[in-house]
């Protein structure tokens, strides 16, 4: 028999980086909770349709895309907001706004695998729905910052645009929406001349050049550049006002570090405001981005509903987590071993064992019925805390011997003093 691999740009997540991602997971679900976001899951398949809607020509031509046994064309989530926003105009619609919507799982692209770039990755993605005001992106850039903190993440700085003002412009002089998404996609990839040679009328294209020179860690320098630069343009102004406010907002209230970049873009079509990333400086990738996005519910046939939310890379945060050397275990429960030393006193050993967890201790149980020795050499192998050997002389007293694996000491017990032992 051949041995089997993984399909390409898919991975098993074993040992300490399934650990890792289990961390991120938690920080994710426990900022979600602080921040009033409440868990969605959705399916994995959805109708093409659907995926490949408003989410960008870049997004649609790396789809997993097939037909099912019913002739459904259907794909593999891309990301994460199509599907919430499906949710949000169907069996959520009549729910009360703002709807603060939080998911996690994998999504797939058929990206070149790389370092950071899989087909198959993990996201934990938030929307925020039901509100146009400044206070609604500043609360969903302040979730970023929180899990980034929690995760205990190093030298992280958000980068900030608005494609409202780059939109507002490119509109004013005429240009068409098709063309305005190919200049998009083109900005996202920094392909800047490229973006500029679509752009056919001269004033137009000097503006979008201003634009690109624009960018810094001076936030009100930066975006008085871009107010005077789109001073004709009041709906490009407009958006820059608006992220002039968000700035505000979010510098106000916590400590963060912000870049604006004024000819910033981003991948996905359906971006219609404030849009940034997250990023570290030693990592060229991003670890999460986001944006928003005031037409979509709308566009999937829902009442007018303004939205902005964002997706963390979970894959690129373990990577950076990684390459920071971040201590990624929470104070823990105690891992503990419970072995019986003949057969005979295997009952009461599992008695004690599930004792033990059901006051929060973790508990291996020996399931291989191994000699003593062997056991408590596996358990030491895998950095148990206690063994608890479970012998018939000392059962006969109510009490267990307990082995300190650190440092090799041990104790006669009371079954009924055990717990508070090992937690103490
Ligand atoms: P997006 O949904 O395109 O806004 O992406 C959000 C985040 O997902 C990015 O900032 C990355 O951290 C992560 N991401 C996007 N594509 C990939 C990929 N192919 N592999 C791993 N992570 C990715």
């Amino acid at each position: 028999m051949p041995t089997f691999q993984t399909v390409r740009g898919m991975r098993d997540l074993i040992g300490e980086e399934a650990q890792v991602f289990t961390f991120i997971i938690t920080k994710a679900r426990q900022t979600a909770e602080l921040y009033g976001f409440k868990e969605v899951i959705t399916p994995h398949v959805e109708p093409l349709e659907l995926l490949s809607a408003k989410s960008g020509e870049e997004i649609r031509q790396r789809m997993f895309i097939f037909k099912d046994l019913g002739e459904r064309q259907v794909a593999l989530r891309p990301e994460f907001t199509a599907s919430v926003a499906r949710l949000v105009t169907t069996a959520m619609r009549n729910e009360p706004k703002p709807l603060r919507l939080f998911s996690v799982g994998t999504v797939y692209r058929y990206d070149e695998p790389q370092k950071g770039r899989y087909r198959e990755f993990w996201q934990s993605n938030f929307e925020l729905m039901g509100s146009a005001r400044p206070e609604a992106d500043a609360e969903v850039i302040l979730v970023t910052n929180n899990i980034m903190a929690s995760l205990g993440m190093q030298g992280y700085a958000f980068k900030l645009g608005h494609i409202g003002v780059i939109k507002g412009i490119l509109t004013q002089d005429g240009v068409d929406e098709k063309t305005q998404n190919t200049i998009f996609q083109r900005m996202d990839k920094k392909n800047y001349d490229e973006a500029l040679q679509l752009i056919e009328n001269q004033k137009t294209r000097s503006m979008l050049e201003g634009l690109i020179e624009i960018k810094g860690r001076d936030w009100q320098d930066t975006v008085t550049q871009i107010k005077n630069l789109a001073a004709e343009y009041p709906t490009a102004k407009a958006a820059a006002e608006n992220l002039e406010e968000i700035l505000k907002l979010i510098t106000q209230s916590t400590n963060i570090t912000v870049n604006v970049d004024a000819a910033f873009a981003r991948g996905l079509e359906y971006y219609t405001g404030m849009i940034y990333e997250i990023y570290i400086p030693e990592l060229e990738i991003a670890l999460g981005g986001g944006g928003r996005y005031d037409h979509l519910i709308e566009a999937f046939g829902g009442q007018p509903t303004p939205a902005v939310g964002f997706a963390i890379g979970i894959d690129r945060v373990a990577i950076a987590l990684q390459e920071q050397k971040a201590v990624i275990s929470e104070k823990g429960t105690k891992r503990v071993a419970v072995t019986a030393i003949t057969d005979n006193q295997k009952g009461d050993a599992l008695k004690i064992a599930q004792q033990l967890r059901a006051a929060g201790i973790a508990v291996e149980f020996e399931v291989m019925g191994r000699k003593m020795a062997k056991a408590l050499e596996d358990a030491d192998k895998r950095k148990v805390d206690f063994a608890v050997i479970v012998g018939e002389r000392e059962l006969k007293e109510g009490t267990v011997v307990l082995k300190n694996l650190a440092d090799r000491t041990q104790c006669t017990v009371a079954i009924s003093e055990l717990a508070d032992k090992i937690k103490n």
